[in-house]
């Protein structure tokens, strides 16, 4: 089992570890701060020192309990070796906007609109969500991004914890989806969410501390997918 470092602290972007095996897909450590592709939130990549050997970090995916490092190479690494991991701050930071980003805006929309939001995916220059909402049109995607900029421009404090699955079920709406709901079956304990005041949502994924940190977005498109999936995609500028 992989401790998540970057559920401890998002803006890890430096950390020592130690190999833990070796498989033909990757390397697992004892913890990390690479997140790995989930919950709509691309990978992180970036670099790594193994007893000092240079190796880098294409990508990262998720095997149970563990977290699996896809280098440029295995050769040369061995369970119980030093690790220094560097995670790509450029990439990561930019992951991190939008997400929160996306939790804001699909949260108006099913506060202010009665849509609910039925997918999404983060990457590090833009970010797309998809609605069952027939009366979605590109008008209003546009007036609900503006609406989500003022949001975000309230400067809201964004938390995370660990909730009993008792504390959970005492507040409907955490989980959203049909499969969320599956996924938490089988857990102890939910993680959440909470941009204060304004949404709080089982999630797995990487936050800003504070909405003012995402800055300025604006909808960079919108895709009639049919009657129940809408598409609205949007850029930080
Ligand atoms: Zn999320």
């Amino acid at each position: 089992m992989t401790e998540k470092l970057y559920w401890k602290d998002a803006y890890i972007k430096e950390f020592e570890a130690s190999v833990v095996n070796v498989i033909p897909e990757g390397v697992i450590f004892d913890k990390t701060a690479f997140y790995p592709t989930g919950g709509g939130q691309a990978n992180d990549t970036g670099e790594l020192l193994v007893d000092g050997m240079p190796y880098k970090v294409n990508d990262v995916r998720k095997s149970g309990e563990d977290i699996v490092h896809i280098l440029d190479k295995n050769a040369g690494i061995k369970p119980g070796g030093k690790v220094i991991g560097k995670v790509d701050w450029r990439r990561r930071y930019s992951l991190m906007k939008y997400h929160t980003a996306i939790h804001i805006l699909s949260s108006l929309v099913l506060k202010k609109y009665g849509g609910k939001s039925t997918g999404n995916m983060l990457y590090p220059d833009k970010a797309h969500i998809d609605f069952d909402f027939p009366q979605l049109n590109r008008e209003l995607g546009i007036k609900i991004v503006e609406e989500t900029q003022s949001i975000i421009d309230e400067r809201h404090a964004v938390t995370s914890r660990l909730l009993t699955k008792e504390e959970a079920a005492s507040f409907p709406g955490l989980i959203r989806t049909q499969p969320g709901e599956e996924l938490i079956k089988g857990l102890a304990s939910i993680r959440v969410v909470e941009i204060e005041g304004v949404d709080l949502q089982a999630d797995g994924g990487t936050h800003v501390r504070n909405t003012s940190e995402i800055g300025a977005i604006k909808l960079s498109s919108f895709e009639n997918k049919g009657a129940h999936r809408k598409r609205i995609e949007i850029k930080i500028e």
